[in-house]
């Protein structure tokens, strides 16, 4: 896994801190969180979640803790997750503590929707004498009433109201903190978030709020988080979908290759079509992706940075000259190029199949 140099530079300005054996801020890779949809009080059915996304390359997991009935599955979770875990708490303060106790590496609160700001100085006396992280979620909907008096629904009273939030975790020595700004307009988080990395050098948590279905809701997070993270903003992400949890770890790890925040093997180009392509380019492109998709879940990273699939021999090869390998089609026949430079001509049937023991060859190699 590489981190640009860039994002180096950029992120040497947040704090870091440690969730468990995850490294956060300061530099350190941007990690990818989901949360399991799993009934929390079913500790094998979450386990066997937690594996799954584990192995498709998510860092975080977050579980909800919607009760003190769950607490004993919490429990056991917290103690066989292969993931640092955060308890998910909302309104009850007396869950926070339970989720600390019962062994989470993390939680995440809204002491928006705790209220009493007593409750929550509790709360972040016991983090803080546990050394566990507490991220502190900030939305619109339950902003400091003073600041949004003040202020309005704006991004600078969210802004505000975390800072605030964190003055208090502070001074009760609770200091591994991070922060996740969310509204469900677009704008407002993003705007949020910048203003708060001009501020604090808290470490941040990206994601937008009801981003939706799996179309939108990739569509709103890549350009939400994919902005940040452009910025040189941000240091772990969750892409919400309502749409299963590996749904979520796919998208975060493409909007972190799309960033150049994350590398974990070559990025597959491809022409967007014309009347010119005369063989069936999409399930091409497909196979490629899920081949690399499959070799990286198995740790097997290539040394190429592109790969292309490419509808025509007569723009293809040119278009896709910084491609390391790449295949470009013809009438009933294509060829294997290479930085734009034709191998051998294949019929048809033969090209993707050529191309994928190609990238299978090089990762064993590699391996
Ligand atoms: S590479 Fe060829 S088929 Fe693809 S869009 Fe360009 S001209 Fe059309």
């Amino acid at each position: 896994m590489l981190v640009c140099n860039h994002y180096m530079e950029v992120l040497m300005k947040s704090r870091q801190i440690q969730l468990g054996k995850v490294i956060i801020g300061g530099g350190a890779p941007v990690s990818i969180q989901s949360m399991c949809n799993t009934d929390t009080g079913d500790a094998e059915t979450s386990l066997a979640q937690i594996e799954r996304l584990a192995a498709l390359g998510c860092d975080i997991i977050r579980l909800a803790v919607p009760d003190e009935a769950v607490l004993p599955a919490f429990q056991r979770i917290c103690a066989q997750s292969p993931l640092p875990v955060v308890g998910d708490i909302h309104f009850d303060y007396r869950l926070a503590l339970g989720a600390l106790q019962a062994g989470a590496d993390g939680i995440r609160i809204n002491p928006g929707n705790i209220r009493d700001l007593e409750k929550v100085r509790l709360i972040a006396r016991e983090a803080g004498r546990l050394g566990k992280v507490v991220r502190i979620g900030v939305n619109t909907g339950s902003l400091d009433p003073e600041i949004e008096s003040r202020l309005g629904r704006t991004p600078e009273a969210m802004v505000e109201s975390a800072l605030s939030y964190c003055r208090i975790f502070e001074e009760e020595a609770c200091t591994a903190l991070k922060v996740s700004l969310k509204s469900s307009d677009l704008k407002m988080t993003v705007e949020a978030a910048r203003r708060f990395a001009e501020r604090s050098d808290l470490p941040l948590h990206l994601g937008v709020t009801e981003a939706g279905s799996m179309k939108n809701g990739i569509l709103k997070s890549a350009i939400g988080i994919g902005s940040l993270l452009l910025q040189g903003i941000g240091d772990t992400i969750r892409v919400s979908l309502t749409a299963a949890p590996e749904e979520e770890v796919l998208a975060a790890r493409q909007i972190l290759q799309a960033v150049g925040a994350r590398r974990e093997g070559p990025e597959v180009v491809s022409c967007p079509t014309c009347g010119r392509t005369k063989i069936d380019l999409l399930p091409m492109v497909a196979a490629v992706e899920e081949e690399l998709a499959r070799l990286a879940a198995e740790g097997k990273h290539l040394p190429w940075r592109k790969i292309a699939v490419m509808g025509c021999c007569v723009n293809g090869p040119g278009e896709a000259k910084d491609a390391d390998l790449g295949i470009a089609g013809g009438q009933g026949k294509g060829i294997l190029f290479e930085h734009g430079n034709a191998i051998c001509t294949l019929p048809e049937n033969q090209l993707l199949d050529t191309l994928l023991q190609k990238i299978r060859q090089a990762a064993e190699e590699i391996f």
